[in-house]
């Protein structure tokens, strides 16, 4: 068997083969811009463009491409091929710095919210040399970022890039004034664990919900869930583990760290981690990782479904964005080393992330807003839609011990445990509680994890990246006017936690009494991505991200309108496929089973029908039908209403209020009818085959 090391990023542009194959100073040029976030020097454009296409071409790439990720949430491709006509009359493969800087690709059919006047359709695409290019199917594949042509943020990348330059920034302010002078530059760190489900493709293909939404919008759980469960051990996972070796290797070529995978609570769902890396490769490769998993679950018969919610009543898949940041010198400056009372660096930050996370509830909640996520949070297995954090009793204690003036000795002597063993036994003894807490210290990183399994990791990391800058820009500001360097942290520190220390929740997140603690500690509770969303555009909002160069009041407010249009149309979507399920399938399936039940008791000629069993189940069955058609013909006139509104956030909360609302009661009818009709009349696949026969 060929050896990973061997084939390890074989089809990334990465720094070795730039090594290899770039002039010295051109390679010297190019690193200092991917290292430094500088500028780049367009004189070597050609230089690069040419090495990469022959690269490519070695490997058997016929075309390039600018790979962006516009904000429908999925990455976008379009492929241009390298033939250019030579005078001969024949093809030579060219590839010049100015494709490669710059391509304009038809940005008229991306979501701009408004942004793109309608006489300006044109948008850009412009390389970012910091994540490197990679083949895949036979293309050349460029990183790039996408704007409009006056060169607002199109795209998830663009703020990302900027919100990494602005907490670099302040980081960096940070690092000197503690001492820490050699550090150069700073970089936030992503590892993101990717939650999905696997489902068999026969299987998905009779199921117009998966094929159109992505989640089922009828199906009741099977009673006898335990028992499959062993089945599900016994015979899936020869498959699953097939298709996870599959996509180990395709994953490592492109470079991808896919480190662990594993089964996760529910049947048929698993994850897969990476090893971390700075946020904006993360992010890439998040998003390459997606894509893979859906193209390689395909090859082995099975459809991977990255929905939040497949399945009610079944664990959702989310994303988990372990976070922090790190110094060139290798310094993160969450790690709390050997002795954290006196690591300044470290406790800083825990206040400023503790400060930042309260300020800026709203924005978390708004970064992981979808219509989506919005059945996953708040729902028993998920982080609640309230934002908390965890940081364990130990390092609360220290916290707290800091905030009262307790002489550090005395925490020492109690505390001192904690030293060197601490950070290792703090995670194993909470790790069970920690589990229900949307944002938890996990030893050295932040675990954020309320992120919908579907989407992007960029909106997350620009909210954590912008909100940490402001907070230690403000620190830097009182530190750089302080007379005594230490007795200043500490008293940063004092105020942080005095003024946020709400924030703080180290119980049952998922309990009702949570809830209701939240309230009383005045913290936001937003269940729906209607009630986030507003909140966006505050005045303190755009100008917190004005303030740090990562999004102007246009952006925002395209950003908003994007984000609503994109949930009022899921929901427009689900409806019209819940309707349709019901009028053509379920309706007449039910008909049909009461139809053989009418016969039955005909043919038996009975005196007394009423008392048999079938006339029960005719009753019944009838009934629900009669609910069922009443309320598609109400969903069929609440969907019209709701795409009569203009205002686009009117609409999205009509499909919020009235028609999400609509497609449940559907579904409770639909649901019990399952349970009594036999398989052979339903129309579909049930829970118990979708999440056990693999
Ligand atoms: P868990 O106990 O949650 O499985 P792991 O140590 O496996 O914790 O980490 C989970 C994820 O966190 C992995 O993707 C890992 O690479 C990432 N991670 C670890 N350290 C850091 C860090 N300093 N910054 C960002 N991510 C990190
Ligand atoms: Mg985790």
């Amino acid at each position: 068997m060929e050896k990973i090391s061997d084939f390890f990023g074989i089809n990334v542009f990465s720094d070795s083969v730039m090594k290899d194959r770039l002039p010295e100073d051109v390679y010297e040029k190019l690193k200092n811009t991917i290292k430094d976030g500088k500028g780049l020097d367009s004189s070597i454009a050609d230089t690069v463009a040419d090495a990469m296409k022959d690269w490519a071409i070695e490997k058997g790439a016929t075309h390039y491409t600018h790979w962006f990720q516009p904000l429908t949430g999925i990455t976008a491709e379009k492929h241009d091929s390298f033939i250019s006509p030579a005078e001969d009359g024949g093809i030579i493969m060219e590839f010049s710095g100015k494709e490669l800087i710059k391509g304009e690709p038809d940005a008229s059919s991306f979501p701009s919210g408004g942004l793109r006047a309608t006489f300006e359709a044109r948008g850009y695409t412009a390389w970012d040399p910091s994540s490197y290019a990679f083949i895949k199917d036979n293309t050349l594949c460029i990183p790039t970022a996408f704007c409009s042509y006056s060169g607002e943020a199109l795209d998830q990348k663009t703020p990302l890039l900027r919100s990494m330059a602005a907490i670099n920034k302040q980081a960096l302010r940070i690092a000197h004034l503690l001492g820490y002078s050699d550090v150069k530059s700073t970089n936030t760190t992503v590892g993101p664990e990717q939650e999905y489900f696997l489902v068999d493709k026969e299987l998905y293909n009779k199921r117009p919900d998966l094929i159109f939404t992505g989640r089922t919008l009828i199906g009741s759980m099977p009673p006898k869930g335990q028992e499959m469960d062993d089945h599900y051990f016994g015979v899936i996972k020869p498959r699953v583990a097939a298709f996870m070796r599959d996509l180990d290797n395709e994953l490592w070529k492109l470079g991808v760290l896919a480190k662990t995978e594993h089964n996760e609570a529910a049947p048929a769902q698993h994850e897969l981690a990476p090893v971390f890396t700075t946020t904006n490769i993360a992010a890439d490769h998040n998003q390459i990782t997606m894509e893979f998993m859906k193209k390689i679950a395909l090859r082995h018969g099975l459809v991977c479904l990255l929905h939040e919610k497949p399945y009610d009543g079944v664990n959702g898949s989310g994303k988990h964005n372990n976070w922090s940041i790190s110094t060139d010198t290798g310094i993160n400056f969450l790690k709390a080393g050997k002795n954290p009372e006196k690591n300044q660096l470290f406790l800083l930050t825990l206040a400023a992330v503790i400060e930042a996370v309260d300020k800026h509830q709203d924005l978390l909640r708004i970064a992981v807003a979808t219509a989506g996520n919005d059945h996953r949070l708040g729902a028993n297995e998920a982080p609640p839609a309230i934002i908390s954090i965890f940081l364990g009793e130990d390092l609360t204690s220290l916290l707290e011990s800091v905030e009262s003036g307790v002489h550090h000795d005395a925490v020492k002597r109690e505390k001192m445990k904690m030293g060197a063993d601490v950070i290792p036994e703090f995670r194993k003894d909470n790790s069970d509680r920690n589990r229900t807490s949307p944002f938890a210290f996990t030893g050295n990183k932040f675990e954020f994890r309320m992120l919908g399994s579907a989407s992007s990791i960029s909106d997350t990391n620009v909210m954590l990246n912008t909100m940490l800058a402001d907070v230690f820009s403000e620190y830097a500001e009182k530190l750089e006017n302080a007379e005594n360097t230490e007795t200043a942290v500490n008293e940063i520190i004092k105020t942080a936690l005095h003024n946020h220390k709400r924030i703080i929740f180290n119980g049952d997140g998922y309990s009702k009494e949570w809830e209701e603690e939240a309230e009383r500690r005045g913290l936001l509770n937003l269940p729906s991505t209607v009630d986030a969303l507003p909140l966006l555009k505050s005045e303190e909002n755009i100008a917190l991200f004005e303030r740090h160069g990562v999004f102007n009041r246009a952006e925002i407010n395209s950003r908003i309108d994007i984000i609503l249009e994109n949930y009022a149309k899921t929901v427009h979507i689900e409806a019209l496929t819940l309707i349709g399920m019901m009028n053509r399938d379920v309706i007449p399936a039910i008909t049909a089973y009461t139809n053989s039940l009418c016969e039955t008791v005909n043919n038996k000629n009975l005196i007394r029908a009423d008392s048999t069993v079938e006339y029960e189940l005719i009753t019944k069955l009838s009934a629900a039908n009669k609910e069922i058609f009443n309320l598609t013909a109400q969903l069929k006139m609440a969907v019209s209403s709701a795409e009569r509104s203009k205002d686009v956030f009117e609409r999205a909360n009509e499909y919020h209020a009235v028609v999400l609302k609509l497609m449940g009661d559907i579904r409770k009818f639909a649901d019990s009818a399952e349970s009594v009709v036999p398989a052979s009349y339903w129309p579909y696949p049930s829970y118990g085959d979708l999440l056990f026969k693999i």
